[in-house]
């Protein structure tokens, strides 16, 4: 079966002992069965002065799945001081488990091909992207000619839909915010179109992106109110929300604990009965010039999860495609949020690469749901699965 990929893809590179976030703390490390068994017949290298335990002896069940036991401070026991693993140095790396020789590569099956993508949870990933100058992803045509047979319509309408989608994230005319509004316009309407009978084709999703539509709505977008102090009210929410329970399990400490303390910061600047809804504006504008010098990585940032994330085999449905660009929203909104907060706490705001990158990577690596949490998420946190147009006008703002 045919597998395809960005054109990124094959230039990752594991940084290692040179990595500033590695992957080997602070999160499930899957053991699969194959490195379950293998590892009942091999003892923990001499380095660990381990007196020939068993590597199976490292693992144990969390949720219903085998992980390597983490340290008590959620570091993995085969990581060295120097953030080598001594497991590789030892064995070499056909020990390793599945999750960590594929890290961070992801690879999704469809009934026709495959498609492999990096996920932005790891700091090299986030390097690759800051300096390419553009991404390159497989192309509709590709698709339509050599992988969906053509009488698969409304399969190849959302093939479709997700280049458009690609493309617009790309856009370096629009602001991720724009962009951002704009697929949640064109989705939510498909789904109103498809609802009362219209069937999702080529020539359907074509004409919602032709140029003289896109401009409209931008106009349309750009004339929309938003009160800064509601949006920050919300994210501040939405972020705090999302860590206590990584708190509450001292996981992210260092990153999360002075986040938190500037969001409870904020929380009480909006109880002070001052020209608040100004002060806010001000910081928000400061903010968001220099969040702009980034836009360049957010937008490739953006595509790539549109990419990977936006279509999977089992449902190729608008309202599926829905769900998951909220939950690329949330996260967007998450590690803008995080940024901004760290920039107003300090005496002169820097917004520095190193910042950008460990927002990006610790709170995708916090949001990296599988697709049952994500529902289950925003069920429990919204009134409905699919929001209104309002909520991520709330949020995204401009
Ligand atoms: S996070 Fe990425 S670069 Fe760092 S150790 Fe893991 S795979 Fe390597």
């Amino acid at each position: 079966m045919l597998t395809i990929y960005p054109d990124y893809y094959t230039q990752f590179t594991c940084i290692a002992d040179s990595c500033s976030i590695t992957c080997c703390q602070e999160w499930k490390i899957y053991v699969d069965d194959t490195t379950k068994n293998k590892w009942k017949t091999l003892s923990a290298p001499d380095s660990m002065d381990a007196d020939g335990r068993k590597l199976s002896s490292y693992i144990t069940k969390k949720e219903g799945s085998h992980v390597i036991r983490l340290l008590p401070d959620h570091r993995c026991p085969f990581l060295t001081d120097n953030k080598l693993c001594c497991l590789v140095q030892t064995y070499g790396d056909s020990v390793l488990s599945e999750t960590c020789t594929s890290f961070p590569r992801e690879l999704h099956t469809f009934s026709t091909h495959k498609e492999a993508s990096l996920m932005p949870c790891c700091p090299a990933v986030i390097d690759l992207w800051q300096q390419a100058d553009a991404m390159g992803f497989p192309s509709y045509t590709m698709f339509s000619e050599q992988i969906l047979p053509p009488s698969a319509g409304q399969t190849q309408a959302a093939f479709l839909l997700r280049d458009h989608l690609i493309q617009l994230f790309s856009d370096a005319s629009l602001t991720p915010e724009e962009a951002l509004l704009t697929a949640f316009y064109f989705l939510q309407e498909l789904l109103r179109e498809e609802k009362s009978g219209k069937k999702l084709t080529t020539s359907l999703v074509a004409s919602y992106f032709q140029k003289e539509n896109l401009q409209q709505l931008l106009q349309a977008i750009h004339e929309m109110p938003c009160v800064i102090s509601d949006l920050l009210y919300e994210c501040n929410e939405l972020l705090q929300d999302l860590s206590v329970n990584y708190l509450q399990e001292g996981l992210y400490t260092a990153y999360l604990s002075p986040l938190m303390e500037q969001a409870e910061n904020l929380t009480q600047l909006f109880q002070e009965p001052t020209d608040s809804d100004a002060r806010m504006a001000s910081l928000w504008k400061d903010f968001m010039r220099s969040f702009s010098v980034y836009h360049p990585l957010l937008r490739s940032y953006l595509a790539n999860d549109i990419y990977a994330d936006l279509l999977i085999d089992e449902d190729l449905s608008l309202s599926h495609m829905l769900m998951r660009l909220e939950w690329t929203t949330l996260q967007y909104t998450a590690i803008r949020h995080s940024l901004f907060l760290q920039y107003q706490a300090q005496d002169v705001p820097v917004l520095s690469y190193e910042a950008v990158r460990e927002s990006l990577v610790i709170l995708t690596r916090m949001t990296g749901y599988e697709e049952e949490d994500i529902i289950s998420y925003l069920e429990s946190s919204f009134e409905a699965l699919l929001w209104d147009f309002g909520y991520p006008a709330l949020i995204v703002g401009r």
